[in-house]
This record gives C-alpha cells, structure tokens and sequence, in this order.
C-alpha cells in the first residue's frame, strides 16, 4: 500500500515553520521567553481571549512549541494537535480529562507499561472501570465495547510481541456506542499508519521515540478531532505537562527526516527478522512484517510499512539472553526504542521487570525475549554482529 499521496518529506520539512521567521532565520528560533509583553492593552485582551493569534504565557502556548504541535497536525491529518512534556503525559493527560468516576473504558492488555499502570492503578482509584481485554481477541473485545464504554483504547503494534489490533474494527464498534476511540501510534508513526483514517477520533505519540528519532528529547503529542483535543489542552495547560520549547525545537528537527528514517527502520528491521526467522538459535521471531506474523494480515491491510520494532526468543531462555547481548557492538543496551542507533533489551529486566515469571507468563512474555529497535545503520553490518554474537552462545 504505498502512499505517495501524502507528500510526508515536504510536511516534515515546511508544516509549521514556513516562516518568515524574525530577522529573517531560515530554521525557527527557540523562544525561551516564558511570558509575552503587549504595551497595548486591547491588542493583550484580544491575544488573551484567543480572538487574536499570539502567545501570552509559556505553560498554555509558545511560538516554538505550537509550529511542532501545526507539523504533528499535517502529518497525522488531525483538525487540531497539542504537546506535552512526556508521552506518558500525552496519555494520562488525556485518560484524565475524558473517565470520570462511573465512567468504563476497554483497553488492551498489551498496552505499554506506563499506560497499563494507570490502567490497572490509577483509573481504579477514581472509580472509572477498566476492563483490559485479550489483545488479539477482537470478538470478545467488541462484546465489551457493546456493553457501553466512554473510552475504547488501543495501542498497535504493541510491545514487545509486535501484535497488531484491528483498529477499522473496533472503532467501527466504539462508534456504534459513541466511545471516543484513543489509538497509541508510537511505534508506527504517521508514516507507517494513520490512525485517524482508520476510524480513530484521537492519536497519542511519545514523541521520545521515533519522532524525535535521537533520544535526546522527551516529549507527548496528541492529535484529532479539534473538540476532543481542545479539551485535552485546556486540562493540560491548568495541569501543567507542558513540552519545553527546546525540546521542542529537537522533536521539529528530528521530525525532518522522519520519513526517509522510518523507510530505513523498516527495511532494516524486515532484513534482521529474515534472517533471525532462518537462525538455528532462535525460537520465534515477532515481527508484524513477516508473513508467519500472527496477523500479518490486519498489518498489511491497516499498514504503509512494518516499522523498526521486533522482538524474538531463543532456545535456552534466559541464560542464553545473558549470554548474547554482551556480545552484540551495534546496539545499545538501555531501555526506550525508536531512535537512529539500535537498541537491544530484554523486558525481562526493561518493561516488564515488576512482574513476577508467572505474571510475564500469562501477559505472553517468553523469558527468553529480546526486543530489537532496529536503527538506521547499514543492514549487513546490524545482521553480521548478530551472527557472530549468536556463533557465541
Ligand atoms: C515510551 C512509550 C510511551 C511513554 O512515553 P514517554 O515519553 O517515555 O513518557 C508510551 N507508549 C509507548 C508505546 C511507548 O513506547
């Protein structure tokens, strides 16, 4: 499903900071300024009550935070975009200001770990009732959509076994029940699925990973319907997650190579599955492009690439993991995903390390996993190093 439609290298570059810019810089200035003067008091009036275009305060807008918020917007196809500090801010921000006590939502159970937290922890306490259904159990997840939900929230692919949810599907359902439908693309990005076009009304990024592509910046977007959205930022800027205009400013100049990064994460991580699918040592290998991928299908329906993420497992579990990654030179070895250079991890001791080998059991995580972000190096030198770190074991 190639898109050559959507112009993704011309967005990345001009949305939001087709300038002229002041004293005529070509690349948008950080503004650190936390407040903005006016000497006239009507035009600061105007500014203030939204009826005139201008910054009053940093915490509610800033002039090198909103272009960022105006790319996020174009490369999603949203009406409207706001940011935030972290990802996980885009997302509890968000949960907070749509479940109230009484409220339901249904959510997955493979959501990221930070999102599965405030599901199983925090949701609970306000009296907002969580049902986390089978991820791939799209049947079952529709039956508890049926029974009335303000909130239906998805996250695909997850982490770290690379399912994939029927977003069409179920937000073909959630309409049906006026939920507002919350989709984390993360690990797609708006490059390799859209979720808005698939039925969403919202779509939340931690632009820590791919969008900012060089963890060196944190930061959450969302984007959407403009209603949903206002709302959101309204709670944020009372609430405070505000993204900082410098991080700001990294998250705009990573997200000008977006496209051309994500075309190689995604060659890259489709040749390093081959060609540890084919590999005596591994087990099984979790990557939504491959066509043994439990539903590669709904990937490739719903999908314009596969993205730079797998996971897989070896024989010999956990001591075989031990004894690998001390071997492999092209990969970090540190938690987070998403960026230019490979990172290699087991959840064992990243994302699921809290669980018990039971609890990691029953979420579907072999002890014996590895997640793989692929970066942007040359393949043959990312699948030689795993060769010969697997020769070691
Ligand atoms: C990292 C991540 C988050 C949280 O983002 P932060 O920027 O670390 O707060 C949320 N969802 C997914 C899928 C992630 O990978």
């Amino acid at each position: 499903m190639a898109n050559d439609k959507k112009n993704f290298g011309t967005k990345a570059l001009w949305s939001g900071e087709e300038g002229p810019f002041a004293t005529n810089d070509i690349t948008l200035p950080i503004h650190h300024s936390v407040t903005f003067g006016y000497e006239d008091i009507d035009e600061w009036f105007d500014v203030a009550l939204g009826k005139r275009s201008g910054h009053i305060y940093s915490r509610n807008t800033n002039p090198t935070v909103r272009p960022l918020e105006e790319k996020m917007r174009e490369l999603d196809g949203a009406q409207e975009a706001t940011s935030f500090s972290t990802g996980m801010a885009a997302i509890s921000n968000t949960l907070f200001t749509f479940l109230h006590p009484g409220d339901r939502v249904v959510a997955i159970k493979d959501t990221y770990g930070g999102s599965n937290k405030i599901f199983i922890e925090f949701l609970p306490k306000m009296k907002v009732d969580v049902c986390l259904c089978d991820t791939l159990d799209f049947e079952a997840i529709e039956k508890e959509i049926d029974k009335g939900c303000k909130v239906v929230y998805l996250e695909t692919p997850t982490n770290p076994t690379l399912k994939i949810v029927n977003i069409p599907r179920l937000a073909k359902k959630a309409k049906e029940v006026g939920a507002i439908v919350i989709v984390d693309n993360t690990f797609a990005t708006p490059i390799n699925q859209r979720p808005l076009e698939l039925g969403a009304d919202l779509v939340v990024y931690s632009a820590t990973k791919f969008l900012n592509g060089h963890s060196d910046a944190m930061g959450g977007i969302l984007c959407g319907n403009k209603a949903l959205v206002d709302e959101v930022f309204h709670y944020r800027e009372i609430t405070g997650a505000t993204l900082h205009p410098h991080s700001a400013y990294m998250i705009l100049r990573g997200l000008k190579t977006l496209e051309l990064r994500i075309i190689r994460h995604n060659e890259n991580a489709m040749k390093v599955a081959q060609f540890l699918k084919a590999h005596p040592k591994v087990s099984e290998v979790y990557y939504p492009g491959l066509e043994t991928h439990i539903n590669h299908d709904v990937a490739k329906s719903q999908m314009d690439g596969f993205g730079g993420m797998l996971s897989f497992s070896l024989n010999g579990d956990f001591e075989a993991v031990k004894k690998l990654i001390p071997h492999i030179k092209y990969a970090h070895k540190a938690a987070s995903l998403g960026s230019v250079g490979t990172l290699i991890g087991p959840p064992r001791t990243t994302s699921h390390v809290e669980l018990t080998a039971e609890e990691r059991k029953q979420a579907g995580i072999p002890e014996g996993l590895v997640r793989y972000s692929a970066g942007i190096e040359n393949s043959e030198d990312l699948i030689a190093d795993l060769k010969q770190a697997l020769d070691k074991i």
